[in-house]
């Protein structure tokens, strides 16, 4: 891999490489871009087979972040920190280790929760750096950033659902979920509160029996969520599931969820829009959680404005909505040109961001 040249060609400023040979940490943090502020993204913490492998990630992740964040009309970059450890070998002093190595970066980079992190691990950063968020309610943060992230894509829901029937109630709707874990879990008491309907499938047999108890429909057989005749279909649980096999099957007029990076390829979008559903863009609407936990840092957390400045997302849904009638272009394009642009269109020669 050409690292320089991959960084060049998707427009990251800095990636660091540390190691602490003593607690066995082998690190990389990614910051991408810092025209709005700071780079802000979590770190994950990941057996990754070899470092190309870690170094790839987080250059990809971080670049994500700068889109999310700038979407979201957040005044932060887009970063990102990959541990190269399984989950089961994470200790207290390779996260304080860790913790130095972002004070090193010094306030370049925001570190938080991620795939294999937690709130209380940034309690623990939080020992050695101020340059962290997404704390435990206990220490002050704002917590589990889920229930955010599910008030938001319901938000974006409701705005394709403004789009595609003239309203944005969810009433009679039939929404079917793609995983029920945490962010799914609060997004289907919004959908159901407004009086729509929801079936749900998991792989884990415990999130099915806590669906079930709720009096929410299930279906056990996983690979069959694709063929449901319903409204609107979720992805809720991993990466990649909008693909040349499932496009053709999924029978709704919207598809929208939480889950990250939901189209196998960007043009997957393009496929879905010549079928007439509505895709609403994943980091658009799943942007709750960052923006809960930016709303943290440095000041006092309320809820009340992270649950404000996620209302937005039904605005900004509207806006990609919007630029799509115009140009006549894909949601994904469209969004990744509303990121882009805010940068662009900056006041002056803003430099990279120093503390
Ligand atoms: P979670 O682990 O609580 O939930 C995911 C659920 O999906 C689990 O119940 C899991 O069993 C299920 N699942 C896994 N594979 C499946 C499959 N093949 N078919 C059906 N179900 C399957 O995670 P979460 O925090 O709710 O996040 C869900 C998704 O949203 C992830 O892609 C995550 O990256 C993304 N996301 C989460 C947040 C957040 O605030 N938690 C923010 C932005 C994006």
């Amino acid at each position: 891999m050409e690292i320089m040249k991959y960084m060049e060609t998707h427009g990251h400023e800095q990636l660091c490489a540390f190691t602490d040979k003593e607690i066995g940490l082998k690190a990389f943090i990614a910051v991408h871009d810092t025209s709005l502020g700071p780079s802000l993204g979590g770190l994950r913490i990941w057996p990754y087979e070899h470092e190309e492998a870690a170094i790839l990630d987080v250059l990809r992740l971080s670049r994500a972040m700068t889109y999310k964040s700038s979407a979201a009309g957040l005044d932060f970059g887009g970063g990102k920190a990959v541990i190269m450890a399984s989950q089961n070998n994470k200790t207290e002093a390779m996260l304080k280790s860790f913790g130095k190595f972002v004070e090193a970066v010094a306030g370049r980079y925001i570190t938080t929760e991620d795939v294999g992190s937690t709130p209380s691990d940034m309690e623990v950063i939080a020992e050695v750096t101020k340059h962290v968020t997404g704390l435990p309610k206990s220490a002050g943060g704002s917590g589990d950033p889920s229930k955010m992230t599910g008030y938001g894509v319901f938000q974006g829901i409701r705005a394709c659902s403004n789009e595609v029937w003239g309203t944005s109630s969810l009433k009679g709707k039939l929404v079917a979920v793609q995983g029920f874990g945490k962010v799914a879990n609060y997004m289907v008491n919004h959908i159901l509160e407004d009086g729509g309907k929801v079936i749900v499938t998991d792989v884990n047999k415990d999130a099915l029996a806590r669906a079930k108890a709720q009096g929410i429909d299930v279906i056990e057989d996983t690979s069959k969520i694709y063929d449901i005749d319903c409204d609107i279909f979720s992805p809720c649980a991993l990466g990649g599931v909008l693909n040349d096999e499932t496009i053709p099957r999924i029978k709704s007029k919207i598809i929208a969820g939480c889950a990250n990076n939901q189209l196998l390829r960007e043009d997957h979008a393009v496929d879905i829009q010549k079928k007439g559903i509505l895709y609403a863009p994943d980091y658009i609407i799943n942007a709750g959680g960052v923006i809960n936990i930016s709303m943290e840092f440095g000041r006092t957390y309320l809820e009340k404005d992270a649950v404000q400045k996620t209302s937005a997302i039904y605005d900004t849904m509207k806006t990609i909505i919007q630029i799509v009638a115009e140009k006549g272009i894909s949601t994904a394009t469209a969004a990744n040109q509303l990121a882009e642009q805010r940068i662009k269109n900056l006041p002056g020669d803003q430099g990279i961001y120093l503390a």
